[in-house]
């Protein structure tokens, strides 16, 4: 009897450990990926002007004014970079520290205060970086003149181009798209930044 619980319960553990193996990453409603963490679940949203935080616990949205909280980007081989972050501010920011990630992969370790609940003030987690919105600048009436920077659109003379989530996008398939620079998959063309289209 008691060997039959040990088997059970090694192979239990092995099925816990090889699941958690093959765990698929949450997606949250803002796009980013769920961590769970003291009883919370957070949300960040990376963006090339920082990173947002969602907090909510169970289903509802934690308000989160007065929580701040501090970053630490660890990227493999590299020392890591630390940035203050205030979560309060929306769109709030470790500015410009993002978009110069090498191949745009690396950990993001974050240290959040001022939680409601009084014994969870301070929660640690760490969440993969992953850039999951992009803002651009783009002419409204000519989608093809996208940039990441500021400027003014070359077929409207003189018209500024207005700031828009943006993304790569193969010229030739419309599904094929990324958030980063890069080739399509399916027939090697560059991509293109093109302006995201409204769901
Ligand atoms: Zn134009
Ligand atoms: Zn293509």
């Amino acid at each position: 009897m008691k060997r039959i619980f040990s088997t059970v319960l090694i192979l239990s553990i092995l099925i816990a450990l090889l699941s958690g193996c093959g765990r698929k990453e949450k997606k949250g409603e803002h796009g980013g990926t769920i961590v769970k963490a003291a009883g919370y679940s957070f949300e960040p949203v990376f963006s090339n002007f920082g990173v947002e935080i969602y907090v909510s616990r169970g289903s509802k949205p934690v308000p989160i004014e007065g929580v701040v909280g501090s970053a630490t980007v660890e990227q493999e081989g590299k020392p890591p970079r630390w940035a203050d972050l205030r979560a309060e501010v929306e769109r709030l920011l470790v500015p410009y520290a993002f978009p110069t990630i090498a191949g745009y992969s690396a950990n993001v370790r974050f240290n959040i205060k001022g939680l409601e609940e009084d014994r969870e003030k301070t929660v640690e987690f760490a969440a993969p970086f992953r850039m999951t919105v992009l803002y651009g600048y783009s002419c409204p009436k000519h989608p093809e003149i996208t940039t990441l920077r500021r400027g003014k659109c070359v077929k409207c003379g003189g018209a500024d181009k207005v700031e828009t989530k943006v993304r790569f996008q193969c010229s030739v398939h419309d599904d094929v798209w990324s958030m980063t620079y890069g080739e399509c998959e399916q027939c090697g063309t560059t991509l293109v930044l093109r302006p995201v289209p409204e769901p």
